[in-house]
């Protein structure tokens, strides 16, 4: 059997194989090293979403399904929680802060739709509370979200792979797959017998098999981290309970404290590099990394002189319901999920347990979730894939300062269409 792809879906899939089915021969083979891909450079916010929203979930699938969503969300969080000892996990919850009254209102619906669902845990903050928890002059209020909680993704990485490989899963690092062909995996340095193969390759799966690339659209996330805080600095902020923080805007802020007290400032203000571009030149965005420090000193103008040293970004695959899709295809000897969008650490996990079952062909109630029998809306082709991302970006902007939604937006908000990362 092999694993195209050493990031969290390639790792967990992996693992998960070999606890089903032991004498199982498993191969990884990653064209870096494990956790290259955005496994390795996320912001380690793991939220017990598996859907991108509660009410995203409602709009594609139905309320019922919506709840199995949510508390299988809930569940995965338990299992990562109880296997992350050693990966710098903390069970924070997560905040989602108000910068317009609109966004305040947003809050107040999806906290209620949260309650709705049976997390009673979801609270809405006044601005004098939500600033009591992290001290910004930009909050108008928020809503704490319960169940999920902050890691360190490279820590997870590693812990996934080593319990693999204790179980016998073997790694090929810097190992490019170049061509599928019927019961072979060929690399550059040689080829793999497999019956099966899994595709782990998230946003980079057009290189290898493009025809699913009308389901998703690589886009990339750009990330600063500061200098360590120091307790003076510490004290200006609060951030006391140390959550993960995201705004309510489409293209939003998300922040969190490291173990070694830096902050991670990152941004889903997601970039299309046409025509779906995902190599190396992409990795680095002077312009996002700049938008980023402004940005970080507009909300803590009393830390304006924190210096952030390291700036990196990554590639996510997204999809127009801005959750994964599942599927087999040359015979359903290729198995492929992908199409995360900003909420793969967690549900790489669930996607993990749902290849593995797929390919052992064992039954499961997770291959009857919705999500994963039915496909998203696709997405057109280029040329006009890059003008469709810049009419809804330019509008979706529009909407984060403050103005009605276009109606481009409202026609896409009907069909449930979304763009985000
Ligand atoms: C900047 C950034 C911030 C993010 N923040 C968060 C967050 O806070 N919370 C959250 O939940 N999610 C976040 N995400 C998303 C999350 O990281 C991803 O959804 C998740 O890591 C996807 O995992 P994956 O294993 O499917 O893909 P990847 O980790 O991208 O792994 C795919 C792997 O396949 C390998 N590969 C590709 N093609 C080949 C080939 N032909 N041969 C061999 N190997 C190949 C790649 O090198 C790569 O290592 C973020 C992503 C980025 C980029």
């Amino acid at each position: 059997m092999a694993v195209i792809g050493g990031g969290f879906t390639g790792l967990w899939t992996a693992l998960f194989l070999k606890q089903l089915q032991p004498a199982l021969d498993v191969a990884v083979l990653e064209q870096g090293v494990v956790g290259w891909g955005a496994s390795g450079r996320n912001a380690g916010i793991v939220s017990a979403c598996v859907d991108h929203s509660h009410a995203l979930a409602i709009t594609h699938f139905g309320r019922a399904e919506a709840e199995k969503l949510a508390r299988l969300g809930i569940q995965n969080i338990d299992e990562i929680e109880a296997f992350a000892g050693g990966c710098d996990f903390e069970r924070t919850g997560q905040l989602h802060v108000a910068l317009t009254e609109a966004q305040v209102e947003d809050g107040r619906r999806n906290a209620g739709i949260g309650r709705e669902l049976g997390f009673e845990g979801y609270r809405m903050l006044s601005a004098e509370e939500v600033r009591k928890e992290i001290d910004s002059p930009l909050y108008l209020g928020g809503v704490f979200v319960p169940g999920g909680g902050i890691v360190d993704p490279i820590k997870l990485v590693d812990k996934v792979r080593c319990e693999a490989e204790l179980l016998g899963v073997r790694f090929f690092e810097r190992t490019r797959v170049t061509k599928l062909e019927a019961g072979r995996v060929v690399t550059a340095g040689g080829a793999l017998t497999a019956d099966k193969v899994i595709l782990a390759t998230d946003a980079y799966t057009h290189h290898l098999f493009p025809r699913l690339l009308f389901r998703y659209i690589p886009l990339y996330d750009y990330i600063l981290v500061s200098e360590p805080l120091s307790d003076a600095q510490r004290s200006l902020i609060g951030w006391r309970n140390r959550q993960g923080v995201t705004d309510g805007r489409t293209f939003f802020n998300y922040y969190r404290l490291t173990a070694d007290q830096r902050i991670l400032w990152g941004t889903s203000e997601a970039m299309y590099y046409p025509p779906n571009r995902v190599d190396e030149s992409c990795d680095h965005s002077p312009r996002h990394y700049q938008a980023l420090r402004d940005s970080f000193r507009r909300h803590f103008p009393q830390l304006g002189a924190l210096q952030f040293p390291f700036e990196w970004g990554g590639p996510i695959a997204s999809t127009t319901r801005l959750t994964p899709f599942f599927g087999t295809a040359s015979g359903g000897r290729v198995i492929y999920a992908l199409g995360y969008t900003g909420h793969g650490i967690g549900s790489t996990r669930i996607a993990g347990k749902i290849l593995a079952h797929m390919v052992l062909s064992r039954p499961s109630e997770l291959l009857r979730l919705a999500m994963v029998k039915r496909q998203p809306f696709p997405y057109p082709p280029e040329p006009l894939r890059a003008a469709a991302v810049a009419a809804v970006t330019h509008s979706l902007k529009r909407v984060d300062e403050g103005h009605n939604p276009s109606t481009l937006l409202r026609i896409l908000d009907v069909l449930g269409i979304g763009f985000s990362s």
